[in-house]
C-alpha cells in the first residue's frame, strides 16, 4: 500500500478547503496528498452564508450577497443594514466543481473512498469526520430547506430575512430562513434549535409548505432544490494526537450558538498552510474561549427557557448591526461584547452562569 506525506480524511467542506489552500499556495509541490472521500458524486448539497467579515478563496462561488436584512418576532419586525459585513451564499456545487477542478491536475494528489487503501502511519492526518456521541440530551441546530421559483415576481431580492419567529414555536426554538436570490426565487429554510430524538417537530415538509402559503402568501410555485440537515451544538468528541488534526466540525470549528462554521473553516485552513511545515507541532487553533464560555451559557438558558428566546434575539440587534455581526463571526472586542451581554435579561442568564 501506498505512503503519503498528508491524509485529508473526509473531502466534504473543511477538506476541500484545506487541500486548496495548501494547493494555490504551492505548499504540494513537494508532498504526496490522498483524500478519503466516499461519496460517489459531487452535488450541490449545502448552501452555505455567513457575513463576510474576512476575505475567502471562493468569492467566484458565490450566489448571492445582500447588504440588508431582517428579524421579525410576532408583530415586530426589525429591518438591518450590513453593507460593512454583506452576507454571502455560497453555492456548494460550485465550491466542490471549482476545488476539484483545480486538484485534479496536481498528479501528487490521488483520491479513494476508502482510508484502508492506503497506509497511515508515517503521515500527518487532517481529518473532517466527526465522533458524535448519541447523546439525547444534546441540542442540534436541525432544519430543511427548499428553494423555490415563483410565477410572478414576489421577492424583494435586495433583503434576507435571516430569522422569522412568527411561527409554531412547539415548547423548542423554531424560526424560518428565507433568502431571495432572485424576484422569483428564494432558499426557505425551517429551522430548529432544539434535541435532536424530538421527532414530532420533524414534520418539515408540512412546515415550510404552510409557511409558504399561509405566511408569505405564495399559491403558485416549484420546488427546485431542497437541502436538509443538523449541526450539533456541541463538540465532537475527537481528540487531537501527535500526526492527527481534526479540522471542520470535528475540529470545533463550528460557533455553538449560531452553527456558523464555513469562514472558520477558511481560516483554519489559513492556519494551516501557514505551519504546514511544522503542523505537528503547532499550537491548535480553536475558536476563542470567550466565545465558547459565552456560547456555553447561552445554550443553558435557551435549553431552559426556549419560549424567551425569540424576544433574547432581536433584542440582540438593538442598536448597531455591526457589532452583533463581529460578536456572532467571533472578531468583537470586549467593549463591543459588553454591548451585546448588557441586552441580555439579566437574572436568567445570572442563573444559567451559576447552575451549568
Ligand atoms: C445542510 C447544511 C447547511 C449548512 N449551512 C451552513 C451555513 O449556511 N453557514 C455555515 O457557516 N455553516 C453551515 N453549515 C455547517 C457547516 O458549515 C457544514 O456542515 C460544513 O459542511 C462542515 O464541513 P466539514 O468538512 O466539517 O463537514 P462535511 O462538509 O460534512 O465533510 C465531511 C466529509 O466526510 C465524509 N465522510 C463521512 N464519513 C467518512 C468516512 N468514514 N471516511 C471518509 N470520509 C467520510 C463525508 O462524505 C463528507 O464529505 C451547514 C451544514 C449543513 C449540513
Amino acid at each position: 500500500m501506498k505512503d503519503f506525506d498528508y491524509i485529508i480524511f473526509g473531502g466534504g467542506c473543511a477538506g476541500l478547503s484545506l487541500a486548496y489552500e495548501l494547493e494555490i499556495h504551492k505548499k504540494l509541490e513537494n508532498k504526496t496528498l490522498a483524500i478519503i472521500e466516499p461519496r460517489s458524486e459531487y452535488k450541490r448539497d449545502k448552501t452555505w452564508s455567513f457575513w463576510k467579515i474576512i476575505p475567502h478563496n471562493f468569492e467566484d462561488c458565490v450566489k448571492k450577497s445582500w447588504e440588508n436584512f431582517s428579524i421579525n418576532i410576532l408583530s415586530q419586525s426589525k429591518h438591518l443594514e450590513c453593507n460593512s459585513f454583506p452576507y454571502q451564499t455560497i453555492d456548494s456545487g460550485l465550491f466542490y466543481e471549482k476545488i476539484n477542478n483545480k486538484l485534479k491536475k496536481n498528479k501528487k494528489i490521488s483520491f479513494f473512498k476508502n482510508i484502508n487503501d492506503i497506509n497511515v502511519n508515517s503521515s500527518i492526518i487532517f481529518n473532517s469526520v466527526p465522533e458524535l456521541n448519541d447523546d439525547k440530551n444534546k441540542l442540534w441546530q436541525h432544519f430543511c430547506g427548499v428553494e423555490i421559483e415563483t410565477k410572478n415576481n414576489f421577492f424583494d431580492e435586495s433583503i434576507f430575512n435571516l430569522m422569522d419567529f412568527d411561527c409554531d414555536q412547539r415548547d423548542s426554538v423554531h424560526f424560518f430562513y428565507t433568502l431571495p436570490f432572485e424576484k422569483n426565487k428564494a432558499l426557505v429554510e425551517t429551522t430548529w434549535l432544539s434535541k435532536i430524538n424530538n421527532e414530532s417537530i420533524k414534520d418539515y415538509d408540512i412546515q415550510i409548505k404552510n409557511y409558504i402559503e399561509n405566511q408569505l402568501n405564495i399559491k403558485n410555485y416549484k420546488i427546485k432544490y431542497k437541502e436538509q440537515g443538523a449541526i450539533p451544538l456541541f463538540y465532537p468528541s475527537n481528540i487531537k494526537e501527535k500526526n492527527k488534526i481534526n479540522i471542520g466540525t470535528a475540529g470545533g470549528m463550528t460557533r455553538l450558538s449560531t452553527g456558523y462554521t464555513f469562514l472558520n473553516i477558511q481560516e483554519h485552513s489559513k492556519y494551516i498552510r501557514e505551519n504546514i511545515d511544522n503542523i505537528a507541532n503547532t499550537k491548535t487553533f480553536e475558536i476563542n474561549k470567550k466565545y465558547k464560555f459565552l456560547d456555553k451559557i447561552f445554550l443553558s438558558v435557551l435549553k431552559k427557557n426556549p419560549e424567551k428566546m425569540p424576544n433574547i434575539f432581536f433584542k440582540m440587534f438593538d442598536g448597531s448591526a455591526n457589532t452583533v455581526i463581529k460578536f456572532l463571526s467571533n472578531k468583537s472586542n470586549i467593549i463591543e461584547d459588553f454591548s451585546i451581554i448588557l441586552k441580555m435579561p439579566k437574572w436568567i442568564f445570572i442563573k444559567a452562569l451559576f447552575k451549568k
